[in-house]
This record gives C-alpha cells, structure tokens and sequence, in this order.
C-alpha cells in the first residue's frame, strides 16, 4: 500500500462510494471501481477478478517467458512485413 495520505483518503472514500473488492491474487480489498479493476463483461460485476496492479505484474512476468518471447518475434515480423508492404506500395 502507498504511504501517500492522500491516496489513503481516495482509497478510504472510493470503499465507501464503490464498496469493496477482494483480489483474488493479491488479497487486498480495493474500491471495486475501474480505477483498481480492469472491465470485464464476463464478471457478474463487471471488474475483472484480480485488480490492475495483479494483472500489470502478471502481464510483465508473462514478458520474460518463452511464450512471451514467441509474440514479441512475431510482433516484430509483422511490423517489419507493414513497413515493407507500405514502402512498396508508394
Ligand atoms: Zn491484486
């Protein structure tokens, strides 16, 4: 959690606004709002069950796979092909 008062008071105000909920990896109880919960339409509340923060280290740890390697070559590849694609046409 933030040392910063203020984002206490915010987190403070947005469990009483929004109510509270728990991060199923994580563990802590966040405000169930869009600004600690990513959408997802699937979720009876609409949030996605593991808050931003989770899911942004997830998404970073998932990087460093062979996995995650595999899409980074291939991202690469295609952007190169459009490049390519777009000199050629003009
Ligand atoms: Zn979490």
């Amino acid at each position: 959690m933030s040392d910063d008062p203020y984002e206490y008071d915010d987190m403070f105000i947005d469990l009483m606004l929004f109510g509270g909920k728990v991060c199923s990896h994580c563990g802590r109880t966040l405000p169930a709002n869009t600004e600690r919960f990513n959408r997802d339409h699937t979720e009876p509340d609409g949030l996605t069950v593991t808050c931003r923060q989770c899911r942004a280290a997830s998404a970073r740890q998932r990087y460093y796979t062979p996995a995650g390697e595999v899409r980074r070559a291939r991202r690469r590849a295609l952007r190169i092909a459009r490049r390519e694609a777009k000199e050629n046409a003009t």
